[in-house]
């Protein structure tokens, strides 16, 4: 029998959020109101307003100085923009950690200069003590240390020592880059006190359009010109602003600033995951601090895919680890860096946001419990119930 599309719980907040009504609104009123932000005419001055005003509204969200704030294509093209302008300024070996998202991973990989893998605990947290001994012997051939910690981690939510990473990465005059992907709207993120010298963000994980992000920068850092084109972005990245989309994104921000103090899952998610734990469910990331909305857990034999498809079928939305643009599911690097071994083909990522409630949670509870009793009765011997 199949579940009727409002009968459904999303519980994938960390793939994308649930648009908020205020960035609806704001899309649909940047389309009316047309413009392009460079033309000196009225409609242009209009749509020049939108883009500034939304500039203030996420530099807010991030505590940066709006003159700071590049927008961008999405996550993906800010991390990029950092990491392509560090190698530009002359770095020629990066360090990045061992959990970092696929768009620094890959990046790293394709940029042709050498890159090194900050390792993490069994926890999800980085290594420090690794990161102080490896900044100790760096060799000046390599130009200034770059290194990449995101603040948050996407599959666990486990939250890593970025300010005190910072202090290391500082006293080395290396440029330290921070994905605050998952974090931003979920904690409140500074970016300043946390040392970074860029920062990314991205609209749809708060509630915003997808196709829109932004980097900020520090004092330290050099960014490049991503783009060559009309001087748009202080000549940063060349093209027409996607007007309706940052519009949407400045909106998605003064919303997750103003929900930041109301959106506390914690209570709903220990409860699933206590009940969860008591049937053998291992809590990855436990007992590092972890982004509220974010439960990561896996069973022993119990596959990703076996998960996330049965509790599709009851009409509860998760995703076994990160999503990947296939719809692959396949082992999680991050459980793996993390030495859960086996269990990192069996890990599912639930995650909530500013719609969720205590229900969906529970929903969620009892379709796992019917699809996890489904999985013992079919590998338990013959005669025995
Ligand atoms: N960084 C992290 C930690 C993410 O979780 C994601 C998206 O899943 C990204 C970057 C990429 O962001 P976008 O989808 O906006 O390109």
């Amino acid at each position: 029998m199949s579940v009727s599309p409002n009968d459904r719980v999303y519980l994938d907040y960390n793939a994308t959020a649930v648009v908020r009504p205020e960035a609806a609104a704001a899309i649909a009123h940047a389309l009316e109101v047309g413009g392009n932000p460079s033309s000196v005419h009225a409609a242009g001055r209009a749509a020049r307003a939108l883009v500034e005003q939304a500039r203030a509204d996420v530099a807010a969200l991030i505590a940066a100085p709006a003159s700071t704030v590049v927008f961008t294509s999405g996550g993906t093209e800010a991390n990029a923009l950092a990491i392509e302008s560090a190698i530009l300024a002359g770095a020629k070996r990066l360090l990045i950690s061992a959990i970092e998202h696929d768009s620094i991973q890959e990046t790293a990989h394709a940029s042709g200069v050498a890159y090194e893998q900050i390792p993490v605990d069994r926890t999800g947290r980085a290594d420090l003590a690794w990161l102080a001994a490896r900044l100790a012997r760096w060799d000046a051939a390599d130009g200034k240390p770059f290194v990449a910690l995101m603040l948050a981690n996407n599959e666990t939510g486990v939250i890593q020592p970025v300010a005190e990473a910072a202090e290391l990465v500082r006293a080395a005059d290396g440029w330290l880059h921070v994905d605050a992907v998952q974090a931003a709207g979920k904690l409140p993120v500074d970016s300043r006190a946390l040392g970074a010298d860029t920062l990314s963000i991205s609209a749809h994980k708060i509630g915003g359009p997808q196709g829109v992000g932004a980097l900020t920068f520090g004092p330290r850092a050099a960014l490049s010109r991503r783009q060559h084109g009309g001087g748009q972005e202080r000549g940063r990245r060349g093209g027409t602003e996607n007007v309706p989309g940052i519009n949407g994104f400045g909106a998605a921000a003064r919303a997750a600033a103003r929900d930041l103090d109301s959106l506390d899952h914690v209570g709903w998610r220990d409860a699933a995951a206590a009940r969860l734990k008591a049937a053998g469910a291992v809590v990855a990331g436990e007992p590092a601090p972890r982004l509220p909305n974010t439960l990561c857990l896996a069973v022993p034999g119990f596959a990703s895919d076996t998960q996330v498809m049965a509790l599709d079928l009851a009409g509860v939305m998760v995703s076994a680890g990160a999503a990947c643009s296939s719809g692959k599911v396949k082992q999680s690097p991050v459980l793996a860096a993390m030495g859960l071994g086996d269990l990192a083909a069996c890990g599912i990522r639930v995650s909530g946001g500013w719609k969720t409630s205590e229900a969906d949670w529970n929903r969620f509870v009892d379709a796992w419990f019917e699809a996890h009793q489904r999985h013992v009765s079919r590998r338990a011997p013959a005669g025995v119930a």
